[in-house]
């Protein structure tokens, strides 16, 4: 069986070789290492970039030094510090604005310089991307949209080196993440049913939360990648 597609989340427990810098001996077919070491071999040579070494280095350590010790607002710190940032961004939900008033006075406490922009800035209507009043969450009254295009240009020309994000919404947030010039990190990942804790879908998803499968849910997890389903060939 050979594999064209990369499926990480297929590796077993038993072999997840890559911990061990083992994967080109012992990964399975659609290991990475088998099915694109040409994409592995990219990637390594961006790490030439000295900006990109640079932060792949300090993420590293502020991994280890803090391990399970640190909150991710302290990696978050930690993180600057050690890059030697002095301007962090701050793109919020407009409902987080209270927290980001928190956060914003803990990195100011830090001695960096702060800029923040919620979703909302502007107050540019729905209409204006196309949205009808029919599909508002609340028809027949004003909502602008969230601006994540806006938040992270408004953050890029404050020159911020580095941006959290508090709160935007699945979409929203990948807008940020792409127009973002500073490096971006997430701080809290929107989720209105699970408190902002959307693993909680992952864990139960057998049970409580059994309604996020599709009509095509298997009675049981494949043991293998599509694509390799159609054999009874080892991993
Ligand atoms: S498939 Fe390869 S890279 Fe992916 S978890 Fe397994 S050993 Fe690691
Ligand atoms: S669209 Fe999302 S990010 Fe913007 S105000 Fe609403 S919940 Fe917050």
């Amino acid at each position: 069986m050979t594999y064209r597609t990369v499926s990480c989340a297929y590796c077993p427990p038993t072999v997840r070789a890559c911990r061990q810098g083992e994967s080109d001996a012992r990964g399975p077919g659609f290991c990475p290492s088998k099915v694109d070491p040409a994409g592995i071999a990219g990637a390594s040579s961006r790490y030439a970039d000295a900006f990109v070494r640079d932060v792949a280095r300090a993420s590293a350590l502020v991994e280890s030094e803090g391990y399970c010790r640190w909150t991710r607002v302290e990696e978050i710190v930690h993180l600057a510090q050690r890059l030697g940032f002095r301007k962090i961004g701050i793109a919020t939900c407009i409902s987080f604005v209270d927290l980001a008033h928190t956060l914003s006075a803990i990195l100011e406490s830090h001695g960096f310089e702060v800029a923040s922009a919620a979703c909302k800035n502007g107050g540019v209507s729905k209409e204006a991307i196309g949205v009808r009043d029919d599909q508002k969450i609340r028809p027949g009254t004003y909502e602008p949209m969230c601006n994540p295009v806006s938040q992270a240009e408004l953050l890029n020309r404050a020159g911020c080196q580095l941006n959290v994000v508090l709160g935007l919404c699945v979409g929203h947030d990948s807008l940020f993440f792409k127009h973002s010039d500073g490096l971006a990190t997430t701080l809290v990942a929107k989720d209105r049913v699970l408190a902002h804790n959307p693993i909680g879908a992952l864990h139960l998803a057998d049970t409580y939360y059994a309604r996020v499968w599709g009509p095509q849910r298997p009675a049981k997890p494949p043991a293998k990648p599509a694509e390799g389903r159609s054999n009874d060939s080892p991993l």
